[in-house]
């Protein structure tokens, strides 16, 4: 606005904004311009000293010390400079025009009132400050689009064109027998949003500092990517023809997300970094069937059997042979279908977490039912390998089931079920009320229908599963549940809450390998054996497995993990 009314505007007829302002809000606007030109200063002073003095973790990249950053900072100063020189020439020139609060400018034309300079020097000195301040500007406006500084311009419609719902959403096209490309592998076949987001990066470190492959010593590191396919954009037409994947990034890379979400959590700028990751994994699952080989055998086991855990020798069914639970057959009326998820019904530790959960339920008479042997995987590891088409294909079994069952109300254990069937079933046209257990349990407790009595004395620390925290913001739930248990003490690890670092199993990771020797999962358990409690609790039985083996290797200890269910079912009474 300034630079339109004083320095365009004003330049072709010089009364133009007193005329649009009046002497005394034109004056006003000059104060506060001057006052802002002061605030730059600090501001670029303090970004010289974080980025090469006193730097933060997070600027210990060498591509956030680019000599680039220097130019765009001198250049602002240089702005800031010659608008208070223009000014404080103009109190010399037109001294009647002088404005009581413009004291920064009032003060700064002392030196030159020194000069003793006739009034023609003083125009000519304004005149030459006017024109070097006007010549910074149209620099800004050639040097911009050519430089990294094009994210001045583009992360305001990269934030306003964020995805505004749960992170943990991917899209689902609907139009898959049409399409005839799959997924993304260059400027054509990304999304205009995606694009938008390589462009938006300020290089400011934010997601790369919190990233837990990056913090583990893998290739992946969230800034670097999203600044190598920026660079892609810059190639020629047989460059666009190859693709970014093994040119710009790699398939390690694309291959070592969890889909944790901790760098959307942190981006300033509302980048979403997993949605070009998945677009990739769909080019070369889809396009190439290139992926690693524990990747391959997961869709496999998903495609054969409808879950994910090759080599299991349960049904669905066996789990609940011996307990008082009926399927949606035997009770149609139930209020709440029980979603047990592929973990819960086939591993045998996660069986225990279902069963103690169902005897939870019992305990406070919900009325409740399961699918059994009708359910199958929501598709969740099948969407995050990136094979949308067998998502689709087991996402609307289990629509089907839900409609045959006019099902309306679901209870998932499994904060990744949580997440599909609540956020990602609604695009293929199934909504229901999908809650966690954690929140059904926590207003159990609340309206005294579940009443924990058996005092404990352990120490828990609770690990926030990035499904059920990041992405769908249940931070609270859980920690009530443990503090409901009398004598249970509750500690916080050093991340908590939605700065909690994964526990490695993210994006199909249960299944697909780490890219190397030093595991995610490792450095969590390491956190949560800084905290010194007896018990690591957890709301997910992807966590469940990763830190019992994090335990078993790290700890000479008896510490344990337990689910949150686990907990609460040694505290309430057999029979309430
Ligand atoms: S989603 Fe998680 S693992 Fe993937 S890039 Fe972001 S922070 Fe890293
Ligand atoms: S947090 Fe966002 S803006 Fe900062 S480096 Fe990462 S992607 Fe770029
Ligand atoms: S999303 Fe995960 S736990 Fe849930 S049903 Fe599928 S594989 Fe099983």
């Amino acid at each position: 606005l300034s630079y339109i009314l004083f320095i365009f505007a004003d330049s072709i007829n010089s009364n133009f904004s007193k005329v649009v302002l009046g002497t005394f809000l034109k004056n006003l606007y000059l104060s506060y311009l001057e006052i802002l030109a002061i605030l730059v200063f600090i501001a670029l002073i303090t970004a010289l000293i974080r980025r090469w003095i006193l730097i933060p973790n997070r600027l210990k990249f060498s591509l956030t010390k680019k000599p680039e950053s220097i130019i765009i900072i001198v250049l602002i100063a240089s702005l800031m400079l010659t608008h208070l020189l223009t000014e404080s020439v103009n109190h010399l020139i037109k001294p009647e025009t002088a404005y009581s609060f413009n004291f920064i400018s009032e003060y700064l034309s002392k030196p030159f009132k020194s000069l003793n300079y006739d009034i023609n020097s003083y125009i000519l000195l304004h005149d030459l400050f006017w024109w070097i301040h006007l010549t910074i500007i149209l620099s800004f406006a050639v040097y911009i689009p050519i430089s990294k500084h094009l994210h001045l311009l583009v992360s305001p419609m990269s934030f306003f064109f964020g995805n505004t719902k749960s992170s943990g959403i991917i899209d689902t096209p609907l139009n898959l027998e049409e399409m005839e490309t799959f997924g993304a592998n260059n400027l054509r076949t990304f999304k205009p949003k995606q694009i938008m987001d390589f462009f938006a990066c300020a290089v400011c470190g934010r997601c790369s500092e919190v990233c837990p492959t990056n913090l583990t010593d893998k290739e992946l590191s969230p800034m670097h990517f999203i600044n190598n396919l920026m660079q892609s954009s810059s190639k020629t037409e047989e460059d666009l023809n190859i693709g970014v994947i093994d040119n710009q990034v790699s398939k390690t890379e694309i291959w070592d997300c969890l889909n944790c979400g901790a760098c959307v959590n942190e981006c300033p700028v509302g980048i979403e970094h997993i949605s070009p990751i998945i677009d990739m994994r769909r080019h070369l699952v889809m396009e190439k069937s290139e992926m690693p080989k524990t990747a391959e055998s997961t869709l496999l086991s998903l495609e054969q059997g409808g879950h994910p855990w090759r080599g299991t020798t349960f049904t669905r069914s066996d789990w609940h042979k011996d307990l008082n639970v009926k399927t949606i057959s035997d009770n149609p009326d139930a209020e709440y279908l029980l979603w047990v998820g592929c973990t819960g019904a086939l591993v045998e530790r996660n069986q225990k977490v279902i069963k103690s959960l169902v005897k939870i339920l019992n305990s406070a008479n919900v009325n409740f039912a399961i699918l059994s042997n009708e359910e199958t995987c929501t598709g969740d590891p099948a969407k995050r390998i990136g094979n949308e088409y067998l998502f689709q294909i087991l996402a609307n079994q289990n629509i089907q089931n839900f409609i045959k069952y006019d099902i309306k109300k679901i209870i998932t254990h499994c904060p990744h079920c949580l997440n599909t069937i609540k956020n990602e079933y609604p695009a293929l046209g199934f909504k229901a009320e999908v809650i966690n257990y954690t929140e059904l349990i926590t207003k159990l407790i609340d309206q005294k229908d579940l009443i924990p009595t058996n005092e404990t004395s352990k120490t828990v620390s609770y690990h926030d599963p990035c499904f059920l925290g990041r992405h769908n913001k249940i931070y609270e739930e859980p920690r009530d549940i443990v503090d409901s248990i009398p004598g249970m003490k509750r500690m916080e690890m050093c991340k908590n809450k939605d700065k909690a670092l994964c526990c490695g199993a993210g994006g199909g990771h249960m299944w697909i390998e780490e890219s190397n020797e030093k595991r995610v999962s490792h450095l969590r358990t390491d956190e949560f054996l800084e905290t010194k409690s007896d018990t690591l609790a957890v709301a997910c039985p992807f966590c469940l497995q990763m830190f019992e083996e994090g335990i078993s290797a790290k700890s000479q200890s008896d510490e344990e993990v337990k689910d949150i269910a686990e907990l609460l079912e040694e505290s309430i009474e057999e029979n309430k």
